[in-house]
């Protein structure tokens, strides 16, 4: 039996206005090599200066993750050559990063959470990028400096479940932190995972394999899946030395197999040195104060849902992963409406809804205010559920008053005691014996005088009044 050990190193693009080390802007341009400068072109003599509100950013994360955020970082230069970094070596922080020490809380499925330590978080400048057409390659530098934060965990997951969960985390973590767009498919989230297997029982680690840029939560999980037969069928057939050893393997979509890159590089082999034109990120308190500027997090939202509002855990965790879920769910509440029935119209009736359209929850035809006021009329019993999925298949197409809606199609559903009392009465005394066999303990004709009493109303009676006054004519 074995054990699998994960480790994930996280690239997360921050969402500064301007370059970690220059000013030149990090928006879309619309030009190759147009959002440049001498310092991110690496020209002799230019001079880097640490954009500040990078700093801020990654000490955010920093807060967030309950991480030591230190006042005193530094840089350094990690030398490699490639086209797409002119200057021959990455600005990083090898170690004494500016986030240090943290831990991330993952929800597991028996509905207990695990800590997954964080090693640090370290800014770090993005390279540009090699364009390859037909026989000849260019570089567009307009992404060179573009400042990165490398968040590196404890070898702390054991499965592919747990990295998934992980990466969740963090995704989330850094949309609602708003330090980043986390956008995977653009690559502002990307993650490497490193993967190891050990014999159950020993406490040594195995070989690490690094398995680089994968680009969706779900090749995540197939690319561990994969490394792992790989490594446990090595082990088993006794060539475990010769198959699995220190590289950089890459996942290979089409094929569903990982395959080696290089072999991984040590440290050495970057000669890494203090960078000397940089002197140390000092933090200030005025940074600190602003880094400490942040909305309620996950855990904490989870928490206030299940205790306050009684929202069901499993509930809370969908709501609360996506900030863009949760802000719409708690606007709906500004509204009045239930948060019982929020959720549920919410999470089901809408977003079910949008799932077949072109359209998501950030730009939904129907509004959060909007299906709050349709909730609110069914928690006060003027609408019937089954009415108001016929009013939001409505507003999915046209967004129109909801009070006329309820009147031009009829759905009103009467609550008034005196209109209804008129049935109950009515059917009551067209079925003396079925009242007389209810009253000598034949309690199942109960049903029979609420079906007979909607029935009458044509299905507008509210039914929960229909019940409730049902039961004091018929204990009279
Ligand atoms: P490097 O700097 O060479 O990338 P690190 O020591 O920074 O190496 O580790 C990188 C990542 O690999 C970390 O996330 C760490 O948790 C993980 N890791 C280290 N050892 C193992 C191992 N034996 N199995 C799986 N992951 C590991
Ligand atoms: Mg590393
Ligand atoms: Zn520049």
């Amino acid at each position: 039996m074995f054990e699998t050990v994960i480790g994930l190193e996280v690239h997360v693009q921050l969402n500064t206005k301007t370059k970690l080390f220059c000013s030149c802007p990090t928006s879309f341009a619309e030009h190759q090599n147009s959002n440049t400068c001498p310092t991110c072109l690496a020209l002799p003599g230019a001079l880097p200066v640490v954009n500040k509100e990078a700093a801020i950013k990654a000490m955010r994360l920093g807060y967030a993750i309950n991480a030591n955020v230190v006042h005193s970082s530094n840089f350094d230069r990690k030398s490699y050559f490639y086209p797409d970094s002119p200057s021959a070596y990455q600005i990083t922080q090898l170690s004494n990063a500016i986030v240090q020490k943290g831990e991330v809380f993952i929800d597991l499925k028996d509905g207990t959470q695990k800590r997954i330590g964080m090693t640090q978080a370290h800014l770090e400048a993005d390279a540009g990028k090699n364009i390859h057409e037909g026989d000849y390659s260019k570089v567009d530098l307009n992404r060179a400096g573009t400042p990165l934060l490398e968040i590196v965990s404890d070898p702390d997951m054991r499965n592919a479940y747990e990295a998934v969960a992980y990466l969740k985390k963090l995704h989330s973590t850094v949309r609602y932190l708003n330090i980043s767009d986390a956008n995977m498919q653009e690559g502002s989230f990307r993650c490497d995972v490193n993967v190891s297997i050990r014999p159950k029982g020993q406490e040594e680690f195995g070989t690490r394999v690094e398995i680089k840029n994968i680009n969706s939560f779900k090749f995540v999980e197939a690319a561990i899946a994969y490394e792992v037969q790989r490594q446990i069928e090595a082990y088993e057939d006794d060539i475990y030395d010769e198959e699995v050893f220190q590289e950089t393997r890459l996942w290979n979509v089409d094929e569903g197999v990982t395959k080696s890159m290089r072999g991984k590089e040590e440290a050495a082999d970057y000669r890494y040195f203090p960078d000397p034109d940089l002197r140390p990120l000092i933090v200030t308190q005025e940074m600190i104060d602003e880094a400490l500027e942040m909305p309620e997090l996950p855990d904490a939202k989870v928490k206030r849902y299940t205790e306050e509002l009684k929202i069901k855990k499993y509930d809370a965790l969908v709501l609360c992963a996506e900030k863009e879920l949760a802000y719409f769910f708690e606007e709906m509440l500004e509204t009045g409406a239930s948060a019982k029935n929020s959720v549920n119209w919410l999470t089901t009736e809408l977003l079910g809804r949008l799932k077949k359209t072109e359209f998501d929850i950030v730009n939904s035809p129907v509004t959060a205010s909007k299906l709050g006021e349709l909730v609110s009329k069914i928690d006060d019993g003027t609408i019937s559920g089954k009415g108001a999925k016929e009013i939001l298949d409505v507003l999915m197409e046209k967004d129109e008053d909801i009070d006329g809606l309820i009147d031009s199609m009829g759905l009103a559903q009467v609550s008034d005691d005196g209109a209804i009392l008129e049935i109950i009465d009515a059917i009551l005394e067209a079925n003396p014996e079925k009242v007389e066999q209810f009253k000598g303990g034949k309690e199942k004709l109960f049903g029979f005088f609420v079906g007979q009493t909607m029935k009458a109303s044509k299905g507008s009676a509210n039914p929960q009044k229909v019940n409730e006054l049902l039961k004091e004519r018929l204990s009279k």
